[in-house]
Order: C-alpha cells, then sequence, then structure tokens
C-alpha cells in the first residue's frame, strides 16, 4: 500500500425523514440560495419538504432553478451573480450530481472576482468558497461526499472535472425514498455511473491492497445483484437504500486508500465525448467502459481476470488469463444490456465523424490513463471500438 491521508469531512445524514436535519445544520436567520434543477423536485414533493426546513430555520430563501443534466457555465454564473447581489450565507442542492456539481463552481465563483472558468481550468486558485450543504435525489456521482464537479462551457465545448477541498459538502441528507421517482433510464444510468466509479478505482498498479480490492469486489457484485432488481422494482426502498449508500461510497475518496488512485481514462473520455454531443454521462459510460476494459486487457489482462473470476464469478480453470479476462469483458457488457443501457455510439445517432475533435478534448489536460497511459491512437481505438 501507499501512504495515505483519509480525509472527508460531509456529514452524511441517511434514511427516510432525514430531511428535518436541514434545520438542524443550518443557523438560524441565514441567506440561502436553493439550487435545482428542471423541476423534478416539485412533482415528489422534496421541494416542499426542503421548503419547511429553510421555514423553521427562520432562512431568506432565494432560488436558482433550471440547473441542466451536464451543467452549463452560463448556469453557474446565474448563480454566482444571485451570491453576489444578495449577500447569500449558504448554498442548499436539491437534486442529482448536475445540480450539487453547478451548486459547488457557484461555492468558488461566489469568493472569487473573475470569470469562474478561471477557477475551473486552474488558470486561478481556488482560495475560498461558500459552504453548501446538498439533498440528494438521484444515486449516482457521488458529488454529494466528495470534492469533484463537473462543468461544460458549451462556448469552447469543453466539459472539465475539478476539484477542491473547500467544496466537500457540509452535509448531506440521503433520503431513498426521495429517488423512488427517478426513471428507468436514468435509474440505470446512475447503476453504471457508479459501478464505473468503482472499477476505476479497481484498475490501480499498488500492490498489497487486498483490503480495498476485497471492498471494491464487493461493491460491484453488490450492484450486480441489486440492479436488475431495482429496475424491476422502481419503488423499493430496500433496493433503493442499497443503490443509495453503493453510489456514495463509490466515490467518497475511500477506494482509494492506499492505491495510487485507479485509472479515470474512461471518464475522461466520456467528458470529451458529452462536451461534443450532450448525452448522459451514464449512458456514455456503459457505451465506451467495456471497450476501454477490452483495449487495455490485450497488454496485460492480469486485472481483467480478477475481476472475471472475483465478480463476475468466471472460473478460469483451462483458460488463459487472456480468454478469462476477455469473458469477464464481455460479462460486463452483458449486464449492462441487460439493464438496458446503450450499448453503441450508435444508440445516440454518433458516428466517427467527429472523433479528431473528442480525441483533442480528451487530451484538454496532459496524461490520459495510469493503468495502461493512451496515446491518441489509443483513444481512437478505443472510440472506434464503441461505433
Ligand atoms: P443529473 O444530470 O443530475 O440528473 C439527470 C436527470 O434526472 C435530470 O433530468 C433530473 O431532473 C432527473 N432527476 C433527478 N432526480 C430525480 C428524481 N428524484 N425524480 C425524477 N427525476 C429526477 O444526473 P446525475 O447522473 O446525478 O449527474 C450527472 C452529472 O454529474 C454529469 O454532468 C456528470 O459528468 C457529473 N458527474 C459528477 C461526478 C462528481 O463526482 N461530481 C461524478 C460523476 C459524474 P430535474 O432536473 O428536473 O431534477
Ligand atoms: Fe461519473
Amino acid at each position: 500500500m501507499k501512504n495515505f491521508l483519509q480525509y472527508n469531512p460531509t456529514k452524511l445524514y441517511f434514511g427516510e425523514g432525514q430531511v428535518k436535519q436541514i434545520s438542524e445544520e443550518l443557523e438560524q436567520g441565514q441567506s440561502v440560495l436553493v439550487v435545482f434543477g428542471g423541476g423534478s423536485i416539485k412533482k415528489n414533493g422534496v421541494y416542499d419538504a426542503v421548503m419547511t426546513e429553510l421555514e423553521t430555520a427562520e432562512a431568506t430563501v432565494y432560488e436558482l432553478t433550471g440547473v441542466e443534466p451536464n451543467p452549463r457555465l452560463t448556469t453557474v454564473q446565474k448563480g454566482v451573480d444571485l451570491c453576489k447581489e444578495n449577500g447569500i450565507d449558504f448554498l442548499l442542492a436539491v437534486g442529482g450530481g448536475s445540480v450539487i456539481d453547478c451548486t459547488k463552481a457557484i461555492a468558488v465563483g461566489a469568493k472569487y472576482s473573475g470569470d469562474p472558468w478561471d477557477l475551473i481550468t486552474q488558470k486561478a486558485p481556488i482560495e475560498s468558497a461558500l459552504p453548501l450543504g446538498t439533498v440528494l435525489t438521484l444515486a449516482a456521482t457521488g458529488s454529494e461526499m466528495n470534492m469533484v464537479s463537473v462543468i461544460s462551457n458549451w462556448e469552447t465545448n469543453d466539459k472539465l472535472g475539478w476539484g477542491s477541498p473547500l467544496v466537500y459538502p457540509r452535509f448531506s441528507v440521503l433520503d431513498p425514498t426521495y429517488t423512488f421517482s427517478v426513471p428507468e433510464h436514468q435509474t440505470v444510468y446512475g447503476i453504471v455511473d457508479s459501478m464505473s466509479h468503482a472499477l476505476e478505482h479497481y484498475f490501480h498498479r499498488t500492490e498489497n491492497t487486498p483490503m480495498i480490492d476485497g471492498f471494491i469486489e464487493s461493491l460491484l457484485r453488490t450492484a450486480i445483484e441489486t440492479g436488475p432488481k431495482l429496475v424491476e422494482n422502481l419503488d423499493s426502498y430496500e433496493y433503493r437504500e442499497t443503490m443509495m449508500y453503493l453510489s456514495t461510497t463509490a466515490f467518497n475518496g475511500t477506494l482509494m486508500n492506499g492505491t495510487d488512485g485507479g485509472d479515470w481514462a474512461s471518464h475522461r473520455i466520456e467528458h470529451a465525448l458529452s462536451a461534443v454531443y450532450d448525452i448522459p454521462h451514464g449512458g456514455g459510460l456503459a457505451i465506451l467502459f467495456p471497450n476501454w476494459i477490452e483495449h487495455v486487457l490485450e497488454d496485460d489482462p492480469s486485472r481483467v481476470k480478477q475481476l472475471a473470476v472475483n465478480v463476475f464469478g468466471i472460473s478460469p480453470e483451462g483458460k488463459s488469463d487472456l480468454e478469462t479476462a476477455r469473458e469477464g469483458a464481455q460479462a460486463l457488457r452483458d449486464f449492462w444490456d441487460t439493464l438496458g443501457a446503450p450499448s453503441r455510439l450508435a444508440d445516440y445517432d454518433i458516428d466517427d465523424s467527429d472523433f479528431d475533435r473528442i480525441v483533442e478534448k480528451t487530451f484538454i489536460k496532459p496524461g490520459v490513463g495510469t493503468y495502461k497511459q493512451l496515446d491518441k491512437d489509443s483513444v481512437r481505438d478505443i472510440l472506434k471500438r464503441s461505433l
């Protein structure tokens, strides 16, 4: 193992009815900007429950509504302006990963005099942030308990991940009943995204990590067992709570303890893809990830073989490592297919006409991949396999 620091200051309030904690967490009489998306929280009652708590805390409430899936810099700027005009003390994100990521960018932008894009592109250092809390309504990204955010700039067609310890949420409310209304396709994207986060952690090259490897394998087996049952029973508390805890754990820092952090090339390529085509993040990953795995196993099948045996229960008896690994990659592909996830770029009407642009955008920051360092030809190969 490598030396590591385990640090995560986010308080997690998990379970039905935990929304009540909001009024305990907030100081009385604060100015709170509530950030949310296209309106799902008004249909499922979450908005009303949150407003009741804000009333109890005697908050002065401002609202930023309409945060898009794949949140945009223009919306971040609207939130920053609201903060600066109204002296906002606290930000409350109510939604999925897009709403939370947007809120994190507003938190740092509100404390900066220039264009928030400078902070996201690391042109300017992040020195302070408004405090934020979250009410999660979609199990997928882990943003509710990490320091990461992903923002799209449609002027430059860039979608960039960035992070700062200053944007860990102070608290997050995770009530599985709030996810009952997530439609089937979005539920599937959430399963794919959280499994991808776990898999990306798994592809590290650090020796002697049986604890973390076993933890990731267990998380993946749980997703494989629970995912299909959840898709058949979208309002099952039992399956929703399992997936909610799973998706948070898959990307809250725990799975990096003692390793080199894993290989996040699939996320880099997906961000480049959805910067050009604005497709759902989980859908893009379902298409790209099995092809990334097939690309890397040709050089070194050892890790994929371990995945095949320990997660998918494939017997290695009488097979070469490469054969077992190939079966493992196919098993992942088949599992996501069975859930109804997209499997080809053609599912989003995407052909190879913009591959040059996607490849360039993948390398917007230098260094793609650690388990296997990718060059531009490798990324092109993964995209071709995905057609
Ligand atoms: P999302 O983009 O936040 O939401 C997708 C859709 O689900 C929206 O249309 C939203 O509708 C709807 N929705 C959310 N909760 C709902 C509910 N309870 N009932 C019904 N509909 C609901 O999806 P996401 O997968 O959570 O976030 C994706 C974004 O996060 C991408 O930009 C991705 O790149 C990023 N990401 C971030 C991290 C990170 O660590 N920060 C990690 C991975 C990915 P409304 O708008 O109407 O609410
Ligand atoms: Fe993700």
